[in-house]
């Protein structure tokens, strides 16, 4: 009787377990156990030969059509040619040894499953010395265990060279006949309440399925192991977050946040209002917010995060506000000081007498005046400090910091969030607001912000112009190309303003890219343009290897509207904000990620006219590429389109790269299929880590922590 954690060794032998030791990792129970087939054959439905893969190691169920044993010309000795079918096309196995005997087995008409490298020789595919395994009775000797074939749905299992998928299969076998897998980790309430089955049923019928019902439960059933692992790992997170304390900014009545609303020139929306309710509250107690605020890109955000950065300055605190670059950390205090007028002058000439101040502290801040911008922040006399996230790394220090913003960021990941917790002293923790208009899957955000409260902002305000995106496809049709130029100059020539966004800045002479042209690159086209088609048009150029006064200087022209076209890199990607701009040419659009050209394009129509975006690109139709493009042409909805994005990409690009070379991990739960198991495991994973903490009394859960997630593995998942 051995348990999921035993060594294969002495259950198998050491020949067997060896070769899975060597090719596979697998070395306990447990990894093999976890060593899901890849696919399923069925008896009497052969392997589509079709859409096998040059190069591949398959497994293929095949036919035997014919058989030729001859003397080989070129040397002495023989060759046993056979030729297999799946009913359609045929694939060609040679056999150079042991050919008298293997021609006894290998006879028409029997079936099998063979296993070997494709490829390919005088235009036809081959199978090169394939190992098998045959179910026909009589052509079996006495050393293949032929019953293990009787089984109606066959395992396929993922296979190494010299380790056919019937070799894994039947060390399987042996260890599911002699393991005792003890109690089961997930406690009988849950199994129940889902409608689960045991793990060792789960585990036997995922290997040795009896119908596709059996595999089906099985499968549901291990999918829940490794959701609620994963999000046993965030509960703990969220949980030890919880025990922080944090800084308790109670709302102020008659305070600065209450002289903000009574101006402000609109109406929240339903969203931003109940969304400012739930962060009020949030603030007002002992322990630390960690929120997520997804909200797409013009719904206003900005105008939330300052509402609870004034609840944190009227209870006496700091609030901090972090953006990506320098450049939108400078448009950030500017525009927080319009949105508070009198309000944030404190110090200055008929500042209010409620008024706090802005300050802006970058690294690029000439040495006085950063200085100053020091003190202030240290002093406790600017209440809102914005800068980037340089804020944290280089403990600028503050003399009460309540409340952290974090904006446009998606990739602010754990480590920065625990640099946050860590600055301040002991155990207390700012509050933290993480914003972003990069709308993620509901899935995937539980999954990869699993210790975050999410909350949307889903809403727009009213009056908020629409954006239509088109795909210019260049190459196919130039006029559309020529066209698109047109629509800019029309733009223009009515008062309005034109992005155009390329993949290159074009400094330096493009890497090689394989005989291909290099993408398009800002310098080059911005002097194209002012030459040919944009001629006469007061064009500027934007990108981040510019010096950051340059860039702030170019960007002030674009706002003031001294630049009709601003001709850039993606640093215009997130919180640029200009009304007058309508339009947005992206060149080379395939270059660009899907959430990345939909942040890009809520640039345009953020005034009174309709924006447009032109997504221009040389994919050919029916690519992926294109497909992408398409998506994002089709809908202006981001959680839409995150979801179109997932599923065009292989999800495995999210849950892990480190997945396919990770012997344990997640391996049946799909972040796009198994939305309500994830959403189900994280409730079940909050009341058992609120009951336990440490997991102490659930040690066979803590041990599928361990197993499926790891810790090394919890923390990729963090870091995504
Ligand atoms: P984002 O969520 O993309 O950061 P912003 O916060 O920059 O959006 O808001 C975009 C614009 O909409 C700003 O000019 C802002 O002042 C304005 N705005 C925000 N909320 C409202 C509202 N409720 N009604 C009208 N305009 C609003
Ligand atoms: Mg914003």
């Amino acid at each position: 009787m051995s348990g999921l954690g035993d060594e294969l060794t002495p259950l198998i032998g050491a020949k067997s377990a060896a070769p899975l030791a060597g090719s596979l990792g697998i070395e306990t129970v447990g990894d093999l156990l976890r060593h899901y087939p890849r696919r399923y054959a069925e008896r009497g439905q052969l392997t589509d030969i079709a859409g096998l893969e040059i190069g591949e190691h398959v497994t293929v169920l095949a036919r035997i059509v014919d058989a030729t044993r001859r003397q080989m010309r070129s040397r002495k000795g023989h060759i046993l040619e056979i030729r297999i079918t799946d009913g359609t096309r045929e694939l060609t196995c040679a056999f150079f040894n042991k050919t008298r005997y293997l021609a006894t087995r290998l006879r028409p008409g029997v079936s099998g499953l063979f296993a070997g490298k494709v490829t390919a020789y005088r235009n036809r595919l081959q199978l090169a010395h394939p190992e098998f395994e045959l179910f026909d009775n009589d052509a079996a000797d006495a050393g293949s265990a032929v019953d293990e074939f009787v089984a109606e749905i066959i395992p396929v299992y993922p296979a190494a060279e010299g380790l056919p998928s019937w070799t894994i299969d039947r060390c399987v076998q042996q260890v599911l006949t002699g393991a005792d897998l003890g109690e089961d980790p997930l406690p009988a309430r849950i199994r129940a309440r889902h409608g689960l089955v045991e793990l060792a049923t789960a585990l036997h019928d995922i290997h040795r399925p009896p119908d596709w019902e059996a595999l089906d439960r099985a499968r549901h059933r291990l999918k829940w192991d490794e959701a609620l692992a994963v999000q046993l790992v965030f509960a703990e997170r969220r949980a030890s977050a919880v025990a922080r304390t944090g800084p308790s900014c109670p709302p102020m009545a008659g305070g600065l946040l209450d002289s903000f609303d009574d101006r402000l020139p609109f109406t929240l929306t339903e969203g931003q209002r109940s969304l400012g309710k739930a962060i009020a509250a949030d603030l007002a107690t002992e322990h630390p917010m960690n929120r997520l605020l997804q909200g797409e890109v013009g719904s206003g955000k900005t105008v939330v995060a300052l509402r609870a950065m004034l609840q944190a300055v009227d209870a006496g605190k700091q609030a901090a506000m972090l953006a990506p670059t320098e450049v939108l950390a400078a448009q950030h205090a500017r525009s927080l000081r319009e949105l508070l007028g009198d309000l944030g002058n404190a110090g200055e000439l008929g500042a209010s007498e409620q008024a706090t101040k802005v300050t802006l502290v970058t690294g690029s801040l000439p040495a006085k005046q950063r200085k100053q911008a020091l003190l202030e922040a240290a002093s406790g006399e600017a209440g809102i400090v914005v800068g980037t996230h340089a804020l944290i790394q280089d403990h600028v220090s503050f003399a009460d910091l309540g409340l952290v913003v974090v904006d446009e960021q998606h990739r602010f990941g754990v480590e920065q969030r625990d640099a946050l917790r860590n600055r301040a002293a002991d155990l207390t923790s700012p509050h933290v607001l993480v914003m972003t208009a990069t709308p993620i899957p509901r899935t995937v955000a539980m999954t990869v912000y699993g210790d975050l409260e999410v909350s949307v902002l889903d809403e727009l305000p009213a009056g908020r112009s629409p954006i239509s995106t088109a795909v210019v496809p260049a190459a196919e049709k130039p006029a559309w190309l020529e066209r698109a130029w047109q629509r800019v100059r029309e733009e223009v020539a009515a008062g309005n303003q034109a992005y155009i966004v390329c993949p290159r800045i074009g400094d330096e002479p493009a890497a090689d890219s394989g005989g291909k042209r290099p993408p398009i690159a800002v310098l080059e086209l911005a002097e194209q343009l002012a030459a040919d088609q944009l001629a006469g048009l007061r064009i500027g150029t934007l990108h981040g290897k510019m010096p950051p006064e340059d860039k702030d200087h170019t960007m002030r022209r674009f706002a003031a509207g001294s630049l009709d076209v601003l001709v850039a890199t993606t640093v215009v990607e997130v919180g640029v904000d200009v009304p007058s701009a309508t339009v947005m040419l992206i060149a080379d659009a395939d270059r660009f990620g899907v959430s990345q050209l939909h942040q890009l394009r809520g640039r345009v129509g953020r005034g009174s006219v309709p924006g447009l975006c032109l997504l221009v690109t040389e994919a050919v139709e029916g690519t992926k590429a294109r497909q992408r493009l398409d998506a994002v042409a089709s809908t202006t909805d981001g959680f839409r389109l995150s979801r179109l994005d997932l599923e065009l990409r292989k999800e495995g690009d999210i849950l892990g790269a480190a997945q396919s070379g990770n012997r344990s991990g997640l391996k049946l739960l799909s972040l796009l299929r198994d939305e309500e198991i994830i959403a189900e495991a994280r409730e079940h994973a909050q009341v058992i880590v609120e009951a336990d903490p440490s997991l102490g009394e659930h040690l066979g859960l803590a041990r599928l922590v361990t197993d499926l997630v790891g810790p090394e593995r919890a923390e990729f998942l963090e870091k995504t």
